[in-house]
């Protein structure tokens, strides 16, 4: 591959070194440090899936008015602040003035921005959850854009819930590029590489036991670069197939620490209480009450509508000067370039309708093993 190399000649008023500058040709990826005993933590979350696409609806319960606002599946980072802007006219619709304290149940990514959306409508909130992050199930989460994923089922994704997908996708994707560009990094775009053995018309085999899901994404294809398939000197890679992608990445931890730190900054306040049932919520002094508890409503409220998906995340040691993500297709490997590690993510053999949280570490060492092949390769 060629490389043109430009000296840049120092300042001498401004002080400033000689040093190259490398343009035109992208530089060779930093090399990814796969192994074992890098692996720096594993954690185990819920996907809150519902076959009908997320709940969000208002009931009236013992004088209270509960917002329903669950169940959405892989895609909750994706789709939280489309989906609180949805949340937001039903509260409206209450009476509730601007000024009016309501309460939001759940401090996960959902129970997050829907506290935050409404603080910006005016509204004071106070959050009630059984735990806050990191010990929510929204910071197991991988951190990609993925407002497509288990969100819904072929059977009922219909051409309304479809067009309300969409419009819940492009509200959602315009906030989170409000995020970018600040020091702790909450969002970024990172470039990627999905690499594949097979060609990439081959069709994939669906998860085991799993619904069939929808395409949904070409209706937001315009919403990222379009990938491009490489040639063989064009990337590092052995494998007979790659293309590049440009990717938005949630660096979650900085992004749940920014979301309660606004949050506090705005006059919030976080309770610790858990609700064991719906009954409780009217012991709240608030009369309107948004419940935000992902896979905890299935419990709560014994919704039969809601099936947990099991996932599992495992971090490698940070490397900052690795910044692409890396795809092994038909080789259940997602590699994140994130700030709090090299985030490895591999689906389980029984993920649909397992609620274990125990995590397995054979699962993670068998990803990253599968990466260090990959790239030894
Ligand atoms: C492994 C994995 C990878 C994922 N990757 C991505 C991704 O890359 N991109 C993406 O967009 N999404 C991803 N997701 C999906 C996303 O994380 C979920 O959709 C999201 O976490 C749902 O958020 P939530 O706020 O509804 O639920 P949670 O994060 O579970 O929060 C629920 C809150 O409610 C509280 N609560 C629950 N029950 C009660 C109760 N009875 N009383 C009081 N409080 C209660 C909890 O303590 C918590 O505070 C992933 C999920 C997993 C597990």
């Amino acid at each position: 591959m060629q490389r043109r190399h430009l000296l840049v000649a120092g300042s001498a008023t401004l002080a400033l070194p000689a040093y190259p500058v490398d343009f035109a040709v992208p530089r060779a990826p930093a090399a990814m440090r796969a192994s074992v005993d890098r692996l720096i933590d594993i954690t185990v979350g819920i996907r809150p899936f519902r076959a009908q696409g997320p709940r969000i609806e208002a009931e009236r319960r013992n004088g209270r008015t509960l917002i329903h606002h669950y169940g959405h599946g892989g895609s909750g980072w994706s789709l939280s602040w489309g989906s609180a802007q949805r949340a937001l006219p039903l509260i409206q619709a209450t009476g509730a003035r601007p000024g009016e304290r309501i309460a939001v149940v759940g401090c996960g990514a959902i129970g997050l921005t829907t506290a935050r959306t409404a603080q910006q409508a005016g509204y004071k909130v106070r959050l009630y959850a059984k735990d806050r992050p990191p010990r929510v199930h929204s910071s197991a989460a991988t951190g990609l854009w993925t407002p497509d994923s288990r969100i819904v089922t072929s059977e009922h994704a219909t051409e309304a819930w479809s067009a309300d997908w969409e419009a819940m996708a492009r509200a959602s994707f315009k906030v989170h590029q409000s995020y970018l560009g600040l020091p702790s990094g909450p969002v970024e775009w990172h470039d990627g590489y999905v690499v594949s053995d097979e060609d990439f018309d081959q069709p994939l085999p669906g998860h085991v036991g799993e619904p069939d899901y929808p395409e949904l994404s070409s209706r937001i294809a315009d919403l990222r670069p379009q990938g491009k398939a490489l040639a063989a000197d064009e990337h590092p890679f052995r494998t007979p197939h790659a293309r590049r992608f440009t990717q938005l990445v949630f660096n979650i931890p900085a992004y749940q620490r920014l979301l309660l730190d606004d949050f506090a900054r705005d006059g919030g306040e976080l309770v610790q209480r858990e609700f064991r049932a719906p009954r409780e919520f009217a012991r709240l002094p608030e009369r309107v009450i948004v419940n935000c508890t992902g896979d905890g409503a299935r419990k709560l409220l014994a919704d039969p509508t809601m099936t947990p998906v099991r996932g599992q995340t495992a971090r490698l040691i940070p490397q900052p000067e690795v910044d692409y993500a890396l795809i092994y297709r038909g080789h259940n490997l997602v590699v994140l370039p994130r700030r709090d590690g090299l985030l490895v993510a591999a689906m389980g053999e029984h993920d649909f309708g397992n609620d274990d949280l125990r995590p397995d570490r054979e699962q993670s060492e068998a990803a990253v093993r599968r990466l260090a092949a990959l790239l030894s390769a």
